[in-house]
């Protein structure tokens, strides 16, 4: 870096005396950094290559239809209220959260449902009404899950590991949850009924693990979701992202938009800023990237400055699934179908195998459908509703050609969703041309796994 370009980035960032900082992406958790850095003396600017903050959480609005991009489900609340608290504020001054009921409904391919909700007396009933003889293997899943919970995120989920030591000292509570196990097997060793085998166990899917191979650990989302319930962003969550821009800027951080970085500065061993696509050399005290980190290992990073080791390890990495996301609105409402829910297909085993194992893209699916409009009517255009429907499908390294497949795939959705959900639904199609891969390319990220079933 020249001189004349750090008297530059210096104008650029601000004239405060404050050490600099800058984060790479705005999504949520940029922005957490962001702000956690900004509260601990930091000036932190954020910088975002695309026009709008969000990342997976960017919002597309057409014609009246707000589509959220990606994530819809808020899981703990807790943790994002502790940001605004951090910095003597509520949340509730910038977003508003409401818990669902029921968080989701799960239909089966033979039609009949579950649904799964935080009241343990209406669950305890739903297992008895699909398998009597579960009963207590319900109740005996639902304690092995708060184990895996207070030990898996209350204890281990607030430590880092960065060392070899640190691992070694998880490895008691590991061994007590009995880690080794899939998630699948854990549920299995629980309840009989397939029904239930698959209402308890898909919730990894939701953070992109396969069931039949993440940690039994991940029974820790089951636990989360009863104690903290499944909120819903009124506005959709492209308003909380709005409410994190807010209070980053009300602490003194900025955003900047259409900023991508094309590489991350090195001085002495240490990051020491970065330059933009554009040429422009911005300085910084540390450098935070929170684009998915294997691409900024691979991109932002020159090839010299990358130890072996981290290159090893990024190309054994076993990346998650991609999902398939079409986005709709139609121009009548659906008001039997609940906000959440998963519509499973004829096979669970064999469809996850193929997306995670065989990287084959199956004929068959899966679907999660999102219909924010049941809750909050600001969605969608009076008398309308707004839809997402997402498909777990194999990650971008299995070749499959989505120039070819891409319109054909939708269709099938679209006709799956027409015999089962929505009736008439190729008649009511108001919104849904041109933005349905949106989420595709974003959702490849490098997940841990425990031994296959
Ligand atoms: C379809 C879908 C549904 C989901 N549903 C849920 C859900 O219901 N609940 C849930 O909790 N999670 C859900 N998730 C997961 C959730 O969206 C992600 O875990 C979360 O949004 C990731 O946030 P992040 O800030 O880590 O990364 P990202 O949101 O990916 O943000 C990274 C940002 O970095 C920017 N960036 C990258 N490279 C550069 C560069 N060189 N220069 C400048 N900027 C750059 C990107 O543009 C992006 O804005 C879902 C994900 C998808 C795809």
């Amino acid at each position: 870096m020249n001189a004349i370009n750090f008297l530059e980035t210096r104008q650029l960032i601000g004239s405060t005396q404050r050490p600099r900082a800058i984060v790479i992406g705005s999504g949520f958790g940029g922005l957490a950094a962001a702000i956690r850095l900004q509260l601990r003396g930091w000036q932190v600017t954020v910088l975002e290559k695309l026009d709008a903050p969000g990342g997976r959480a960017y919002v597309h609005r057409v014609n009246g239809h707000v589509f959220d991009a990606g994530p819809t489900i808020i899981t703990v609340p807790a943790l994002l209220e502790e940001l605004w608290q951090l910095a003597g504020q509520r949340l509730s001054d910038h977003v508003t959260l409401k818990c669902l009921d029921p968080f989701y409904r799960i239909r089966f391919d033979d039609g009949d449902h579950f649904d799964y909700s935080g009241d343990v007396e209406r669950m305890r009933a739903e297992v008895r009404r699909i398998s009597p003889s579960d009963a207590a293997g319900f109740e005996n899943f639902m304690r092995e899950a708060d184990d895996c919970h207070r030990r898996g995120f209350e204890v281990l989920g607030t430590r880092p590991f960065n060392t070899v030591v640190d691992l070694l000292q998880a490895l008691p509570a590991i061994a007590r949850m009995r880690g080794w196990r899939s998630l699948h097997q854990m549920v299995a060793g629980h309840l009989k009924h397939p029904k239930l085998r698959m209402a308890m166990s898909l919730q990894s899917l939701l953070i992109g693990g396969n069931p039949y191979s993440v940690t039994c650990v991940y029974s820790l989302v089951n636990a989360l979701e009863r104690q903290f319930g499944v909120h819903w962003t009124m506005g959709g969550t492209g308003s909380l992202i709005q409410g994190m821009v807010k209070l980053l800027e009300s602490l003194g951080g900025q955003l900047r938009c259409n900023a991508e970085v094309a590489r991350i500065d090195v001085q002495d061993g240490r990051a020491s800023g970065v330059t933009l696509a554009n040429a422009q050399n911005l300085y910084a005290d540390i450098v935070v990237s929170n684009a998915d980190a294997a691409w900024t290992y691979k991109n932002l990073v020159a090839p010299e400055l990358r130890s072996s080791w981290t290159d090893r390890r990024i190309a054994r990495g076993r990346y998650s699934m991609s999902l398939f996301v079409w986005y709709f609105g139609t121009d009548r409402r659906y008001d039997d179908v609940p906000h959440h829910m998963m519509v499973l297909g004829p096979r669970y085993k064999e469809l996850l195998t193929d997306i995670f194992k065989r990287h084959r893209l199956s004929e068959d699916f899966s679907l999660y459908l999102h219909r924010p409009s049941a809750t909050d009517t600001s969605m969608a255009p009076p008398g309308c509703d707004t839809f997402y429907v997402l498909s777990p499908v194999p990650h971008l390294d299995s070749g499959t050609d989505w120039k070819k497949h891409a319109e054909p795939y939708r269709q099938a959705v679209a006709q799956a969703l027409e015999r089962t959900v929505l009736p008439g639904l190729s008649q009511h199609i108001r919104e849904g041309g041109g933005i349905w891969s949106g989420a595709l390319a974003a959702a490849k990220r490098l997940f841990p796994t425990a031994q296959p079933q």
